[in-house]
């Protein structure tokens, strides 16, 4: 029988024979009591019984701040060193897995990121199953079952089921003497509606926009330009670059920053115009993308049903009304 079970009691021993290939991040909470991925020191810090942290994982691909040159007189221009020690990320949702899938196909596909795909390398990502709460969709948006992993553990009784999806999840499994033979396999992964994403889809193929609907007056009315909907999405990655003069006139930094297309500066160009001026506009576009995909991922959903932004909202919108308001 494969070792393919991990029994409650063999919990810490397991983490502690992962550091051998890695750093271990996973769910904790905050001083503030807010679920936050950070450094684990022990399973005593683990939540694993989180539903979703406030900032997504992807601020281990795609940081808020990212520096991308440094100037200095003399040196002119210098690529910062970028450190990328190898990281556990523990305890990732399937949805967490399915963003982070999305936003692989964004940084390494099409124009690959080189910053983006050396942090990647360093990651390896291990799932962990979950129950959904009032927030969640993830079983409509069909990401409830997990993708992209190197290891998931599907909680069982007694323990934990291990899956293996990567040659490098085979590479670490194999060499765990925490893993045991299990009273039980996993069993068979199924989504369970995928109703929306069904929607999404005759929608995207269809080229609909839904332009009409009095939704987009209500929306922005309440809107309150947080940009909080944005800034939690696993997804979002909306960037501006920006160059930092320091304080003595001489050296400067230049940033890749975290943007957000929920704000009015973000479609502002030079000579005072602005491509999205009203909220309306900025929401149209936000749901295009989000929800009917464009450029080279075009008709992909980019929604991944984790709840974020309806928890977040301060102002309670959910741009899924718009498609259930069309049915
Ligand atoms: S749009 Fe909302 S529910 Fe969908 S992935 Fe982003 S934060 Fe999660
Ligand atoms: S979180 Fe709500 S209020 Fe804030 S920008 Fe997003 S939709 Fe608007």
């Amino acid at each position: 029988m494969a070792k393919d079970f991990l029994a409650n009691e063999s919990f810490q021993s397991f983490l502690e024979e992962l550091t051998q290939f890695g750093a271990i991040h996973g769910p904790t909470l905050t001083e503030d009591g807010v679920p936050a991925f950070t450094t684990i020191a022990s399973s005593s810090d683990l939540r694993l019984d989180y539903r979703r942290t406030l900032i997504p994982p992807k601020k281990y691909l795609f940081p808020p701040r990212t520096p991308l040159l440094n100037f200095a007189p003399g040196c002119g221009y210098s690529r910062p060193v970028v450190a990328t020690g190898e990281i556990i990320l523990f305890g990732l949702h399937p949805c967490d897995l399915a963003a982070i899938s999305y936003l692989d196909r964004v940084f390494t596909q099409d124009r690959p990121d080189p910053l983006y795909r050396a942090r990647r390398n360093a990651l390896t990502l291990i799932g962990l199953s979950c129950e959904a709460d009032e927030f969640c969709f993830c079983g409509e948006m069909g990401t409830d079952v997990p993708v992209n992993f190197d290891i998931y553990l599907e909680k069982v009784e007694g323990g934990f089921c291990l899956r293996q999806g990567s040659p490098r999840g085979k590479t670490i499994s194999s060499g765990l003497s925490s893993l045991s033979e299990g009273p039980e396999t996993a069993a068979p992964l199924q989504t369970r509606m995928a109703k929306v994403a069904d929607r999404i889809r005759k929608a995207a193929e269809r080229q609909e926009t839904f332009p009409k609907s009095p939704l987009w007056d209500d929306f922005a009315d309440r809107c309150l330009s947080c940009g909080a909907c944005s800034l939690c999405c696993p997804t979002c990655y909306c960037l501006d670059i920006r160059e930092y003069g320091d304080l003595d006139g001489r050296t400067a930094q230049r940033i890749q920053e975290w943007d957000n297309c929920l704000f009015k500066s973000h479609g502002e160009i030079a000579g005072g115009y602005n491509f999205r001026k009203t909220r309306q506009e900025r929401f149209r576009y936000r749901f295009i993308h989000k929800y009917l995909g464009f450029g080279p991922l075009r008709g992909v959903v980019s929604c991944v049903g984790c709840g974020r932004c309806r928890e977040v909202c301060p102002v309670k919108i959910d741009l899924q009304e718009l498609f259930q308001q069309e049915d």
